[in-house]
């Protein structure tokens, strides 16, 4: 099946409606940049949303892109600067957090949380019915064995092409339309659309332990991939019974949250 029929079935099976405010959460990279190009090519009404990081000419040549993107497809583009935002650029107030903490914290680990904050907080506040973003089936496969290994199969109940925590007001459904899709067709289907990607990687992804799964997965076939996820919805629904289904919010910002602090506030007051 090629990557559009894909996308379209992964779209049916969440039942997307065409008259949902979709907004895109766009890196600048390939695939996030693919999910806004596709949902405007199958009619969707959808607008995009960045987060400038900040990083000395990566975010530069990010932020070009995305502005490139919107300005292609018509579409209205949010900017988060985080420099104005957080009074900081990402790489300073992660070297805080890090220069400040006890315990090593990986450099995709605290920039991770913070996007994740900021993408729910900013795009709740948009009031948008959906929040698309660009995982592919190779970072799914990632973070399902990543929970494997951290002995938190549990934590795997959010894994799906849309989230699970619908009910709740003060949750903005998030949508995977790449769920289903392999990197490697991602990156071959947007070279030859020439579409505006940066390609390069960020200068802060060192050693995450992420990339160390990545590499491991990498090891396998697509199929494998794609069986691992397979197998794990079949799995799904055994894990969503046993789930705590309570919903937590921060003491602090008032975000849903597993526990009485979130992530990010856990990190910025470290
Ligand atoms: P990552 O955590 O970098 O793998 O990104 C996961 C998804 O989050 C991407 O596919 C995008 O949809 C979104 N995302 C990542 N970085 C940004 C950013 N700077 N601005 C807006 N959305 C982002
Ligand atoms: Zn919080």
């Amino acid at each position: 099946m090629n990557i559009e029929n894909k996308v379209l079935e992964t779209l049916k099976k969440i039942k997307l409606s065409k008259k949902d405010r979709i907004i895109v959460a766009l890196s600048g990279g390939k695939d996030s940049t693919l999910v806004a190009w596709l949902l405007k090519k199958f009619g969707y009404n959808i607008e995009g949303f960045h987060i400038n990081l900040k990083i000395k000419g990566y975010s530069d040549r990010c932020l070009e892109s995305v502005r490139k993107l919107c300005s292609q497809l018509g579409i209205k583009l949010h900017v988060y600067d985080i420099q104005k935002e957080m009074g900081a650029s990402m790489c300073y107030l992660r070297g805080g957090i890090q220069s400040r903490s006890k315990a090593t914290i990986k450099n995709c680990a605290i920039c991770g949380v913070i996007k994740k904050w900021i993408i729910n907080n900013r795009i709740k506040k948009l009031r948008a019915d959906k929040i698309a973003t660009g995982h592919n089936l190779d970072d799914e496969a990632q973070t399902f064995l990543m929970n494997i290994f951290k002995g938190s199969p549990n934590l795997s109940a959010n894994l799906g092409a849309i989230s699970k925590n619908i009910g709740d007001s003060k949750f903005i459904p998030r949508i995977k339309p790449l769920f289903y899709v392999p990197e490697n067709e991602i990156r071959e289907y947007s070279k030859k659309q020439k579409l505006p990607v940066v390609y390069e990687k960020c200068p802060c992804a060192l050693d995450s332990y992420r990339i160390q799964i990545r590499e491991f997965l990498n090891t396998l076939s697509d199929k494998d991939k794609l069986n691992l996820i397979k197998n794990f919805e079949k799995l799904d629904n055994r894990i969503q019974k046993t789930k705590d289904t309570r919903v937590n919010y921060c003491e602090l910002c008032g975000e849903p949250s597993r526990n009485k602090i979130c992530k990010k506030c856990e990190l910025m007051r470290i």
